[in-house]
């Protein structure tokens, strides 16, 4: 992997038939995605169930916003281990730089209920992890545009 092709991820805020967060990691030149019902938080302390979702185009992806969808912060990841590896293994371990998510992140495939998509988002604990963090009504909206959600207040 070279160093300079950094891989890139996406987090939408999407309110579809329930309002979620989609967590999506580049990886072979798809987004890698996955449904994150309460969202990443910075809480090390915290344990988000994260369930895996089919892969995204990648050049479709990664700035699409609607009425639906915002995205909620973007940037770049840096993977601890080869990425697809990490997938078949189940563990993934990263370093996110984006605007809202920074530091290292660790997914972890639970198998939760015999069903091989759900995994486990967790904040490793590091000088970004924030004991008891919890968003604002602020931090809801785009980091690319001024969009937000009509359920933000539009
Ligand atoms: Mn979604």
């Amino acid at each position: 992997m070279a160093a300079s092709e950094p891989l890139r991820f996406v987090v939408n805020r999407h309110h579809a038939t329930t309002l979620h967060f989609d967590l999506r990691l580049e990886v072979e030149r798809v987004l890698v995605s996955w449904a994150v019902p309460k969202g990443p938080t910075l809480d090390a302390g915290a344990r988000r169930l994260a369930v895996q979702v089919e892969d995204h185009e990648l050049d479709e992806h990664l700035e699409l916003e609607d009425e639906r969808k915002v995205v909620w912060d973007t940037g770049f990841y840096q993977p601890a281990a080869d990425p697809r590896t990490a997938l078949d293994d189940g563990h993934l371990r990263f370093v996110l730089a984006g605007h809202k998510l920074r530091g290292a992140f660790a997914l972890s495939q639970t198998r939760m209920g015999g069903d091989d998509r759900n995994w486990i988002l967790v904040k490793v604990d590091d000088e970004y992890a924030v004991p008891g963090h919890e968003w604002t009504t602020e931090d809801m909206g785009s980091v690319l545009s001024d969009r937000r959600l009509e359920v933000d207040g539009g």
